[in-house]
Parts: C-alpha cells; structure tokens; sequence
C-alpha cells in the first residue's frame, strides 16, 4: 500500500510514474513582479545590493562545514562564491531596475533570463551547463530577497511537477520538456493550468489540497489521472498494476489517432466539424496531427503575458497571418483578448479589484483600452487575406458591447482601406455565448453576428456561481446541471433560428459523456484541446442521431443533475465501455463509478 493517497480533480487524463519535484512552495509564482514608482528605484536597488552579500556570507558559512572528502562540494561552492562576487549579474540586475523601474526580484530574473539566452546559444556544452549553477546562485539571492526559507532550483531530469499554483504566466515559463504529469493544491476543473496539460498531453491534477503536507521533494509517486489521484510511495503491486495500466493507454492513444483524420460523423452521416483550441502558436503541429479540421478557438492573450512591452501589430499580424497561412484552407477562428481575470498583462498589473472573474476583463478591458485593441483587431485583418480567418469577441453580455466592438472593427477596416492594405471584406464575426445575460438575448446578439461560439467553462462558472479556479466549490462546477444544458440548448436553437452557425469551445466539448446530448442539439460543431480530438471523433463516429435526441429529451425532462448524471453516464457506459476509460470527464466522479 501506498504511504499516502492524495486526492485531487483530473483535469487531464493519463497515468506517470516518477519522483516528485516541488516548484518552490513559498516563492515560485509568488515571486512579486511589480513596476516601482521611481522614488523607490534606489531602495530596490539595495535590497539587490543586500541581497547578494547575504547570500555571500550564507554561502560562506555553508563551505566551512563541507567536510575535507567532500572537496568536489567545496569546489562547486567555490564557483557559486565567485559568480555572487562577480559583479556582472548584480550590476546587469541594478540597471534594469533603473531602465524599467521594477523591482528587485523581478530585476534579478530578466538579468538571469538575458544570461541564460547568451549561454544558450553556445556550442560548448560545458559552458552551457554552467547556466544551471548561474540559475542556483540567483536563486540563493532570490531566496533572501524574498525572505523564504527554500531556495528554488532547476529542473533536473524528468520530474512531476508539484506547486501551489500554477498561473498561466508560470506555465508558459516551465521547462514543459521536462515534466512528466503535474498537480496543484489549487485549481479547479476548467483552471488553465489543465487546459495546458491537455495541451503537453501530461497527466494532471489540481485541487490537491493535502498535496503539500502528504509529498516531499524526491518521493517516488503515481498519478492517476483516470480516477484522480497521487499514491505517494506506492507499493511494488501497485507499480506493476499502474505499469500495466499505462501500458493499455498508451495503446488506447495508438489506436485512436490512427483514426484521428476520418470525418467527424456520426454512424448515420450527421456532420459536424471537429476543431482545436489553442494557446500558443507552436501548438498548431499538434492540431493538425490530431486530425483537427481547423482552429476554433485561438486565444490570442497568451502572446500578451510574460513580457513588459505589448506586441506591436507588426508582430501580431505576422505571427497571425503564420498561422492562417499555415492551416490554409482549414478555418482558423481568433478571439480577440481575453485578459483580466487571471490572465493580466505585466504592462498593465493585476488591477485592484476583489473579484476579477467579473471586473474588468476581455471585452470590457478591450473597449476601455481601444488602442491596444485597435492593434490587434488590424493585426487580425491583415492576416484575414489568406481567407480562412474569422474573429471571435469573448464574454459578451449586452448588444451594446457588440455594436462597439462591431465599430471598432469598421474603423480598423477604414484604415486599412485607406492605407490600401488587403484584408478579407467578408471576414466571419462572431460572438462567444459565455455569460448567462447573453444566453437570454441569444435572438438579438445572432442578428448581429456571424457565428455563435458556446464557452461552456465561464458559462457554467457565471450560470452555477461557482469560480472555475477554486476547488472548495469544484464539486458544484456541473456541465450537466439543468440549467446548463437548457441555455446551451436555448443558444443553439437561437442561433439556428436565425441561420448562424453554432459551436461550442469550452470543456464540455472534449467530455465523452456529453457528446451525445450536444449531438442531440445538432450542435455545428466543437473546438477542443487538440489530444482530445482522436478520442472525441472515434465515440463521435459511433453514435446514431436519434438515439441522441431520444437522451436529450429525456435529459430535458430531468429535474436534477445527478439524475442526468445517472441517466447520460448509464447510457453511455453501456454502450462505449472501453472508450470512456480513459477521458477525464467533467462530470461527477461518483455518479460514473456508479
Ligand atoms: C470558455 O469560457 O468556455 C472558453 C472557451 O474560454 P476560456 O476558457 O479561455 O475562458
Ligand atoms: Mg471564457
């Protein structure tokens, strides 16, 4: 038996095996990164100052007690000692403090960052490999800047990665290379540090919340990402049965994408398109091999985090127009930003507000700051000449903000016009159908757009009330509560009504059990994360249409959710048994074992 079982929520399926590597618990993704007014400059700049002497006079203390047979340690503690002497990285660290007014922690960070690109690119491997000591010896500075206890360290080896939390500005930071599976303390079913391990096709937890009392550094553990949880020291029986199990998913994955590139039909010829979500642009191999017949959802904030400046529309409509060219002739739909929440930009900080999921985001933030959106609407455009690029406005909630984001676009083409660039004049504009207002007004918003793209992962956050990163309430997050279902169902027949195609990119698309109710729909088609897509278009290619509408209509006639729980789960179980082992589900996990 295992030392421990740690229970979390699988947001993405699979099963590893590995030693356990903790990202910092104290500082990691607390590591502050601020801007400082410039009346502070000077003290950010001793705290630098101090923080490298103290940590000279800590490494001092350490290299006394290293005892003479280890004079392989001593030597190594020499060398860190003359990097924290040396006073390159501390003077490079200073001047960024005074060109960027930042602080100290973050000073230091681009210092080692610039550092690391230089030694990067040098073909001696052993110079290279001196980075690593670089990076200890920053983080023993680190460590004293920020007053933790622990020191972070680089990535060694393959590891599964445990942290507190995981922002999306982190993730994008990770040596992803290296990481086996990972799980967090906090997290909630649809956090995006899930949607990023679908994306690396690594198993992951989140919402683990004893993690950091039950797991150290270097502990042996599996992560069942098919039921939910970390067996922290597990016995040689469980190894072997977790062995054998990875195994058979690995075949199941084999088989699957063999089949990954046939119409996503269903037994009786009902077609829908089977699209990707995406966040990076290197992810767009992994699309295609995926058998996705396009890009559904792009979110394009992810280009925006992570730095100081903001992309220029140069950058942007170049990288776009990489991308359209790229999946030519296939249809690649580009949200415009999405940040707020807990996505913010370094150039703006997190604003002060006491519940961001509903302040100041996407939308909002875009008409707020019409001249960061109007860069990226006339990026967009440019990139529209290939002819397969549509637009896509999130977290709409009042004609209102249709009409102005509709403007704004209208100005961006006139100047386009003007300045006699080419983009494509019939460009699809669509909206997404993610706050609970816009799902009541689905009739007026379809008059005015092209498309209509379901996001299921804040529609349930606003409709049930429940914040999609916190795991207290991750038990209540239901994709197949009543009222759920019925505003998906209301949106669809909405956007028919009015001749607009519907799709739906929010999780609930990769989920097996509710594939056969938004095939009941007739939904038009669906944008996952693109590992799931084999998966979903191979259940997908088994079902028949009136079956599907049979289980809607009795879905719809259901009062709770666990009776459509029970009802799509028994349904589905009985039919498709060996394809459902292996999907996390959004549903209940108790009412699927059951
Ligand atoms: C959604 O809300 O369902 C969605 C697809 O957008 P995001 O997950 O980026 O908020
Ligand atoms: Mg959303």
């Amino acid at each position: 038996m295992a030392r421990t079982v740690v229970n979390g929520i699988s947001v993405s399926t699979g099963i590893a095996i590995g030693k356990a590597y903790f990202l910092n618990r104290s500082m990691s993704s607390r590591l502050p990164r601020q801007t400082v007014p410039s009346h502070m400059v000077e003290g950010e700049k001793q705290r630098i100052k101090k923080g490298f002497s103290e940590a000279v006079v800590e490494l001092e203390a350490v290299r006394a007690k290293v005892p003479e047979e280890l004079r392989e340690h001593q030597l190594i503690i020499d060398s860190h000692l003359m990097m924290l002497k040396d006073p390159k990285l501390q003077k490079s660290s200073l001047k960024y403090v005074d060109d960027h007014c930042i602080n100290a922690e973050w000073a230091l960070e681009k210092a080692v960052n610039d550092l690391e690109k230089a030694f990067g690119a040098l073909e001696d491997k052993y110079i290279r490999e001196r980075m690593q000591d670089v990076r200890q010896v920053a983080l023993r500075v680190q460590a004293k800047l920020i007053g933790g206890e622990e020191s972070l360290r680089p990535v060694q080896g393959r590891v599964i990665l445990m942290a507190h939390d995981l922002s999306p500005a982190d993730t994008i930071e990770l040596e992803v290379n290296k990481l086996m599976a990972f799980v967090t303390t906090l997290g909630g079913k649809t956090s995006h540090t899930g949607i990023l391990a679908r994306t690396l096709n690594i198993p992951a937890l989140v919402g683990a919340e004893t993690l950091e009392n039950s797991v150290v550094d270097g502990d042996l553990v599996i992560i069942d990402g098919l039921s939910g949880k970390v067996l922290v020291d597990p016995s040689d029986d469980e190894l072997e049965h977790y062995y054998t199990l990875q195994n058979q998913f690995e075949d199941y994955q084999r088989t699957t994408i063999r089949t990954c590139n046939l119409p996503a039909e269903t037994e009786d010829g009902y077609r829908v398109q089977v699209y990707a979500n995406i966040e990076l642009f290197e992810e767009v191999a992994a699309v295609i091999d995926n058998g996705g017949e396009g890009i559904g959802l792009f979110r394009t904030e992810y280009a925006y985090l992570n730095r100081m400046d903001l992309p220029t529309e140069e950058e942007l409509a170049e990288k776009y127009s990489e991308l359209a060219a790229i999946m030519a002739p296939r249809k690649v739909t580009l949200r415009t930003l999405d940040l707020g929440s807990d996505k913010f930009m370094t150039h703006f900080g997190p604003l002060d507000e006491a519940n961001p999921a509903m302040g100041l985001r996407a939308m909002r933030f875009c008409l707020k700051h019409q001249d960061l959106f109007k860069t990226q609407l006339r990026a967009i455009l440019r990139a529209s000449v290939h002819g397969n690029v549509s637009i896509m406005f999130p977290m709409i909630c009042g004609l209102k903000e249709v009409l102005q984001a509709k403007s704004a676009l209208a100005r961006a083409q006139q100047e386009l016009r003007d300045e006699g660039v080419p983009f494509d004049e019939q460009m699809p504009v669509g909206v997404m159908i993610e706050l609970p207002a816009a799902v009541m007004i689905a009739e007026i918003l379809a008059q005015e757009v092209d498309f209509f793209s379901i996001g299921t992962n804040d529609l349930i956050q606003y409709s049930l009330g429940i914040d999609r990163t916190n795991p207290h309430v991750s038990y209540l997050y239901q994709p197949l509560h009543p009222a759920v279902v019925r505003s998906i169902k209301y949106v669809v027949d909405a956007g028919h009504r009015a001749g607009i195609g519907v799709s739906l990119c929010g999780e609930v698309a990769s989920d097996p059990y509710c594939l056969p109710i938004l095939m009941g729909m007739q939904i038009d088609s669906l944008s996952l994360t693109p590992q799931a897509i084999p998966g979903i278009k191979r259940l997908l290619r088994q079902l028949k249409m009136p079956e599907c509408k049979q289980l809607l209509k009795e879905v719809l006639g259901c009062r709770t959710v666990s009776r459509i729980n029970r009802l799509v789960t028994d349904n589905i179980y009985k039919k498709y048994p060996e394809e459902l082992m292996f999907f996390a589900s959004l549903l209940d996990n108790e009412d699927i074992a059951g």
